[in-house]
């Protein structure tokens, strides 16, 4: 199933949403002095040199699991305070998850519901509860629910647009982050997924122990994040909207195995399903007029040659390069 950028971010919302990521970085900025030097957020390896410096914040790469991530960053107190003011979100959570619900729900959400119920078959979860972390407007938690597939299902949402979204689908939401929630006192869960979570997070390894509490002994973790060394991300390099205040962590398909075991997981699969890394490319060569004189990308980004693009589209998802990583692993 193909779609385009354009599809799930319409070009106008996108465009007036410009002026809030610029407040919200603003907002970041101004305790840029009380942001904290850290290890690489995978490996926890010392070694490390500089990556890049993009609107004022810098990222540094880790030498050996190449990991990039922000270096100084943000404090657990700053990031909670950003997300709970930021003017971006409130804008998404009120027009642009809205005027794209349909296409997201169909081509994002649809498949997302579809996979996680294949993992929990393969791996023999009948019927298991489920708690979805970072639930945002509560479309996928919806389509969860209206599988049939799961015992019981239960929204995490932080942010208070979202938790309302949720309960307006009528979804058990609770309006927190991870870390206060105590299932485990009374009941663990079969499997706790969460979407574009941990690349925001101050420290990924914190957040994959407080899930781990909440998960029953090999318990189902299925997560996605961007892959840092995925393809439209590397070709665009420092230009790629990926590379944000908003993302601390670019992870691989290597380095993500290093953190999960180090905070108690057994990796099951990884795997890169993105469909929009060329339509992300296309994009950015459009909006700002580039012309691209290499003759391979000539040949193979040709809009006139649609199957060729799909085919390399194909390629890159199938040998693990595009720039959207699936993951699923289990509770050691
Ligand atoms: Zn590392």
């Amino acid at each position: 199933m193909s779609f385009s950028e354009k599809d799930i971010r319409p070009e106008k919302l996108i465009k007036a949403a410009k002026v809030f990521i610029n407040s919200d970085r603003k907002l970041l900025l101004k305790n840029k002095k009380n942001f904290i030097k850290v290890v690489c957020p995978a490996c926890h390896s010392k070694k490390k040199k500089f990556f890049l410096k993009k609107n004022g914040f810098r990222y540094s790469i880790c030498i050996n699991c190449l990991t990039y991530y922000m270096n100084p960053r943000p404090t657990v107190e700053i990031l909670d305070h950003f997300y709970k003011n930021s003017k971006n979100y409130r804008f998404w959570n009120k027009y642009i998850f809205p005027a794209s619900e349909k296409v997201r729900r169909k081509k994002i959400f649809k498949p997302r519901v579809n996979e996680c119920i294949k993992f929990c078959k393969k791996y023999n979860f009948k019927k298991p509860s489920i708690v979805d972390v970072g639930a945002g407007f509560g479309t996928f938690c919806d389509l969860l629910k209206k599988s049939g597939y799961f015992s019981k299902v239960i929204a995490i949402e932080p942010s208070l647009e979202g938790y309302l979204n949720c309960k307006k689908k009528k979804i058990s939401s609770i309006n927190d982050v991870i870390e206060n929630v105590k299932f485990y006192k009374t009941d663990k869960f079969q499997v706790i997924t969460n979407f574009e979570v941990i690349e925001h997070l101050f420290s990924p390894r914190d957040f994959l122990l407080n899930v781990r509490k909440n998960l029953v002994s090999n318990g189902l973790l299925i997560f996605s994040c961007p892959n840092g060394e995925g393809f439209d991300v590397k070709f665009l390099g420092k230009n790629s909207n990926t590379i944000d205040h908003e993302h601390l962590n670019y992870f691989n398909t290597s380095s993500i195995k290093i953190l999960l075991k180090k905070s108690g997981y057994k990796t099951l699969e990884v795997f890169t399903p993105g469909k929009l890394d060329i339509s992300i490319i296309d994009s950015y060569v459009t909006n700002k007029n580039i012309i691209i004189e290499d003759p391979f990308y000539q040949k193979v980004f040709n809009k006139k040659n649609q199957k060729l693009r799909n085919n390399f589209q194909d390629f890159i998802v199938s040998n693990n390069l595009s720039s959207s990583m699936f993951v699923v692993a289990k509770k050691k």
